[in-house]
């Protein structure tokens, strides 16, 4: 693909994946531009928990997650820069009566290396003795999870991008798109610009675009938040924790402070700025996690952060080209989870612009699945995972 030019909207973790895999996969004279309305990170991406893990209830989306977490192990042979990836191991605790759905992903978890590890609530007990553990409980053990640092990440790839002779621009917001003789026509504040393959990244934002084309996406911005509590060491070394029996996730960092996970809001009307967590929210975070480790209810509470992230009705991403619109092809709608499948989401997005074709990895996220009544249902389902 020679003298074509792509346009990226949005520079996010997702959006600079999907440009720097575009300028590094295609030909010399295709023109790659990344555009933002901002300088600094202020999307999804500069809030996130960072969460690494392969456990998914869709085998679709463990094959994302496992074949991303490869790439943030090795981020600094691919890309240079840093993507903070940190091994810290993920655990995701279970109830006994979810054992035979958990054993059906694990059969795709462990396609990857390496393979995860089952722990009995005796074992738990013993490797975690600050966590209360029920005699009925059991967890899946990832060594390779962990979390990364989102922010570092989009920069990373934004810098590579750049080196390699990528027109990154920021300041820069899209404010109209129009189809005319075979091209995308972008108004944005600065300039007019034209391109060939036009590729929506934009967040929750992406519904505001979409709408210009007459297009609905069914993604609304949800906002997520993570207090942060400071003082109880015993965690500090221990993994990330989902915990699909409280409902409650928590993220151990090395300095002592541990990221307490708050549920998204049903539906966010006031997305720009995302406010702060409310007191009652924090508390609530304090209270759900402290069930399983009950030293957090005496930590200090040092701070919260919070952003909007864009959701569709089934929780998964809508990825990769719109069939009636030639050249237009979307990454957005990853309901709280873009950061841990950025890197496969960038390979697999620009395969299909370079291509011209779905790539098999991303079929399933088509955005007619909503149109068809054909949305992605888990094959097994737990209690909140
Ligand atoms: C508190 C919190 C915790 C999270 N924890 C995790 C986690 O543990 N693991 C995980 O995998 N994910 C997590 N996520 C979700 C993850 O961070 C997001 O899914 C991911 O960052 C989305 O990246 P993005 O690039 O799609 O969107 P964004 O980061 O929101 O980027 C979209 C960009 O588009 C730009 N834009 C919008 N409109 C325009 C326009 N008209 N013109 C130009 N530019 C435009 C915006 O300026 C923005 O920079 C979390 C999110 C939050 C908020």
């Amino acid at each position: 693909m020679t003298n074509r030019t792509t346009v990226v909207i949005g520079g996010g973790v997702v959006g600079a994946s999907i440009a720097w895999n575009l300028r590094n996969t295609s030909a010399p004279g295709h023109d790659v531009q990344l555009l933002d309305t901002h300088l600094p990170l202020l999307g999804a991406t500069a809030y996130s928990a960072g969460i690494l893990r392969r456990h998914h209830t869709l085998a679709e989306d463990i094959a994302l997650a496992g074949e991303s977490i490869g790439f943030y192990r090795r981020f600094a042979d691919h890309v240079g820069g840093s993507s903070g990836y940190t091994r810290q191991q993920f655990l995701l605790l279970l109830k006994a009566e979810s054992a035979a759905d958990a054993s059906v992903h694990r059969g795709y978890i462990d396609r990857f290396e390496p393979a995860s590890r089952w722990l009995t609530s005796a074992e738990l007990a013993g490797r975690y003795p600050y966590m209360t553990i029920g005699a009925d409980e059991f967890g899946v053990l990832e060594t390779d999870g962990g979390y990364g640092d989102a922010t570092a990440t989009a920069l990373s790839y934004r810098s590579a991008f750049v080196g390699a002779g990528g027109d990154l621009r920021c300041g820069v917001c899209v404010e109209g798109i129009e189809r005319a003789n075979g091209r995308w026509r972008l108004r944005t504040n600065v300039d007019d610009l034209a391109a060939d393959d036009l590729v929506i990244a934009a967040g929750w934002q992406s519904a505001e675009l979409l709408a210009k084309l007459d297009i609905e996406l069914p993604v609304v911005a949800r906002r997520i938040g993570l207090a942060v509590i400071h003082g109880d060491p015993a965690p500090s070394s221990g993994p990330v924790v989902i915990d699909d029996v409280t409902g409650a996730y928590f993220v151990p960092r090395p300095n002592g402070s541990v990221a307490l996970g708050v549920r998204a809001r049903p539906r966010w009307d006031q997305p720009l700025p995302a406010q702060p967590l409310s007191r009652a929210e924090v508390t609530e975070a304090v209270r759900r996690s402290s069930a399983r480790v009950s030293s957090f209810a005496q930590a200090r509470v040092v701070g919260s952060q919070a952003a909007c992230d864009g959701y569709t009705p089934d929780n998964r991403p809508v990825l990769g080209p719109v069939p009636e619109c030639d050249g237009l092809h979307l990454a957005c709608g990853f309901s709280g989870g873009g950061f841990k499948i950025a890197p496969a989401v960038g390979r697999h997005v620009a395969d299909g612009v370079v291509t011209g074709r779905t790539p098999d990895a991303i079929a399933a996220y088509d955005l007619r699945r909503f149109a068809r009544g054909d949305q992605l249902v888990p094959e097994r389902r737990y209690a909140h995972l």
